[in-house]
């Protein structure tokens, strides 16, 4: 009986895994047309300089509004779009977009930074890099992108190759969920980036726990040591915000400041900012109780 039960759970957990893959493949063919069918559109969220107290750059967030399936986060469909080498076009739709977003941003008198999400994958694509540097050579703004460390990792020779094309290019380059994952020091001296963001599994429970803010005091130092600017991602709180602060944190990104919100309330909240100064406007009722 013992051994039939086990027999039993191995064939449910098989079943499992088979719907689980199907459901990829359905998803992953879903996705190769919801860029064409409008389903994919992004959201910002700002970063605020903590001693200028201003909104200093924003950061693009890619979402899917599935037909059927509703709203589908990025950590539900990047890694499917990577495997499915579906990564490029996405980015460099999501590159040209910003770079009309940020028009919007600029008529409306805010001249700001915005930051892409740039898979680490793509930096070992010479095609993808040739695109980029075509579509961002001649733009008159400022483009930032965000890099996950572990591909860099991955590939390195032709990934700093490449990051430092774009560096050249003029684009900002930071590095982002930094501590998570396989962060590595040796490369952090290598890399030609500017702004190292510290992954929000530090920040979210920093004044309650013991640990986090010792790690995220040492980051900064590292990070200033090596000329870099730090960001705090998941700041929720206003006792973490003057945590970060009094650390010597730069800039810090959260629910606290706002959500990820479409441009049109991006342009508001700067607007809004304007008048009050960012820090006035750090209040946790401002971001629209969005999905993200
Ligand atoms: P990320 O780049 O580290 O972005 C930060 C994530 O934390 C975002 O989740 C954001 O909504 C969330 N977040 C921001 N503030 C807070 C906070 O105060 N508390 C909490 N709990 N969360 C906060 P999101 O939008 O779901 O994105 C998840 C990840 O998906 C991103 O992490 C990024 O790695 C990836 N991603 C998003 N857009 C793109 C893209 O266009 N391309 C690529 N390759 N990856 C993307
Ligand atoms: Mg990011
Ligand atoms: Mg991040
Ligand atoms: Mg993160």
């Amino acid at each position: 009986l013992g051994q039939a039960r086990t027999d039993q759970i191995d064939i449910v957990r098989d079943l499992t895994q088979i719907e689980h893959a199907y459901d990829r493949m359905a998803l992953i063919r879903d996705l190769s047309g919801a860029i064409g069918n409008g389903e994919i559109f992004l959201q910002y969220q700002p970063k605020v300089h903590l001693r200028q107290q201003e909104i200093v750059s924003v950061e693009a967030l890619v979402r899917w509004q599935h037909p059927t399936r509703g709203l589908i986060a990025p950590a539900d469909f990047i890694p499917l779009a990577e495997e499915s080498r579906k990564i490029g076009a996405l980015t460099l739709w999501t590159i040209r977009k910003v770079i009309a977003d940020q028009q919007l941003l600029a008529a409306a008198g805010f001249d700001l930074p915005i930051f892409v999400n740039i898979s680490g994958m793509l930096l070992a694509d010479a095609e993808f890099v040739d695109q980029v540097c075509t579509m961002v050579r001649g733009v008159p703004t400022k483009i930032g992108f965000e890099i996950t460390e572990t591909a860099v990792i991955r590939d390195p020779e032709s990934a700093i190759r490449h990051l430092h094309t774009f560096a050249q290019i003029g684009v900002t380059l930071a590095i982002d969920d930094y501590g998570a994952g396989l962060s590595s020091l040796a490369y952090l001296k290598q890399l030609p980036a500017r702004e190292l963001k510290i992954d929000k599994m530090f920040v979210l429970e920093l004044t309650s726990s013991n640990r986090d803010p010792l790690i995220v005091r040492s980051t900064i130092d590292l990070a200033h040591a090596l000329d870099m600017e730090v960001t705090a991602e998941g700041v929720e709180t206003p006792a973490a915000l003057a945590l970060l602060s009094v650390m010597g944190c730069d800039m810090a990104q959260g629910f606290l400041i706002s959500r990820p919100i479409a441009i049109d309330a991006m342009i508001q909240f700067l607007e809004q900012d304007r008048h009050l100064g960012a820090m006035a406007s750090m209040r946790p009722t401002f971001g629209r109780p969005e999905a993200f």
